[in-house]
């Protein structure tokens, strides 16, 4: 299995942990939209909403929904963006389904993290959950 998202969870390349459990595992975007931007993924390597079983896809939005006010918090956003992409033209770039969860701020806000900021922040979500 090549895929990106399946070598994040076997810690062959490394990402900043927001939250794992049985089924599901939650990091930061490498490109955040906004400082914050998660991505929560499932452990078994599922392409997208049509191959996904229903029983996986709800701990999936049920780890979404769990994350989405520690991140609005340590993050002080306005509001929280949920989405998810199926297939490329609807801008899947990665085929293991992910949920984007993207902090929204009423003000412009940087969206690059500086030395140490991302696992700052990753550190600081986790302590909210
Ligand atoms: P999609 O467009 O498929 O819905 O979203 C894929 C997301 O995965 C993008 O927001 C992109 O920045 C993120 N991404 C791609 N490769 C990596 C990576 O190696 N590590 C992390 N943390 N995020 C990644
Ligand atoms: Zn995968």
């Amino acid at each position: 299995m090549t895929c990106i998202f399946c070598k994040i969870l076997n810690k062959e390349i490394p990402s900043f942990k927001i939250y794992e459990d049985e089924n599901t595992y939650a990091f930061l975007d490498i490109n955040p939209i906004n400082k914050g931007h998660t991505l929560v993924i499932s452990k078994k390597h599922y392409k997208d909403i049509y191959d996904i079983p229903e029983n996986t896809l709800k701990h999936l939005i049920l780890t979404v929904k769990k994350l989405s006010i520690p991140i609005k918090q340590a993050t002080n956003a306005d509001g929280i963006s949920i989405s998810q992409n199926n297939e490329e033209a609807a801008g899947q770039v990665i085929f293991h389904i992910h949920f984007h969860i993207i902090p929204k701020f009423k003000n412009k806000t940087s969206n690059k993290y500086k030395e140490g900021e991302a696992q700052k922040l990753a550190n600081k979500i986790k302590t909210l959950l």
